[in-house]
């Protein structure tokens, strides 16, 4: 079943959610605050986020831009204490997929957890294979001749972007936008080291180095 992230500082409430969702077999992972939750988003295989809007140390609108800002998809349901079209809108500007008002009926919020999950879990065709290594681009998950790779959040945005364009060259100004923020691109060593890292754990023939103009994921290795 689907791994959910509940991020909520209201801590009797995220337990009781904690707890039902557990019992209809969803994984459960819970943060009390945004920060904390941001961490979790980003660095677990988390595939939904259940999200306060409200929380100490981050809010929840920014938590949920940061997540986009770093790449990741995941579907983020919002929970909110006031529905007002500012704040509905603020939140699915941010990169909310859908929101519930507080309080709200465990079925309710069932309903939608599946309703997300159904949106954004890929059909069995989402899956690339090249040679032993099986990527499950919307899962974030990387296989490896069965084996499960455990790849950095920024290892995964390259190798995404490498895959999407299999068989062609991609640039390290490409791989460098796909991954950092427009303000903050690294210079290419830094490119060049998680390009290292990634032929550590994929195979080193899997990346060529085309010289001067960037990188290639080979279909066949
Ligand atoms: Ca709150």
């Amino acid at each position: 079943m689907a791994r959910l992230l509940i991020v909520e500082d209201e801590v009797a409430l995220a337990s009781a959610l904690a707890r039902g969702l557990r019992e209809e077999s969803y994984s459960v992972d819970v943060c009390h605050d945004g920060e904390e939750g941001l961490w979790a988003a980003l660095g677990k295989e988390i595939e939904l986020v259940i999200l306060d809007l409200q929380l100490p140390r981050l809010p929840g609108l920014e938590l949920c831009r940061r997540l986009r800002q770093a790449g990741r998809k995941v579907p983020v349901l919002m929970l909110t204490a006031r529905d007002t079209t500012a704040d509905v809108v603020a939140g699915l500007d941010a990169g909310a997929h859908d929101y519930l008002k507080k309080p709200f009926a465990f079925d309710e919020l069932l309903a939608r957890i599946r309703a997300l999950l159904r949106l954004h879990t890929p059909a069995c065709g989402a899956e690339l294979e090249f040679g032993d290594l099986r990527l499950n681009l919307a899962a974030r998950r990387v296989f490896r001749a069965g084996t499960e790779l455990s790849l950095t959040v920024k290892e995964l945005q390259i190798l995404e972007c490498l895959a999407l364009h299999a068989g062609q060259v991609v640039s390290r100004d490409r791989l460098a936008e796909t991954a950092w923020e427009r303000d903050c691109l690294p210079d290419s060593n830094v490119i060049e080291v998680y390009i290292r890292n990634l032929r550590r754990k994929l195979g080193a023939a899997r990346i060529r180095t085309l010289r001067g103009a960037g990188y290639m994921l080979a279909e066949q290795v």
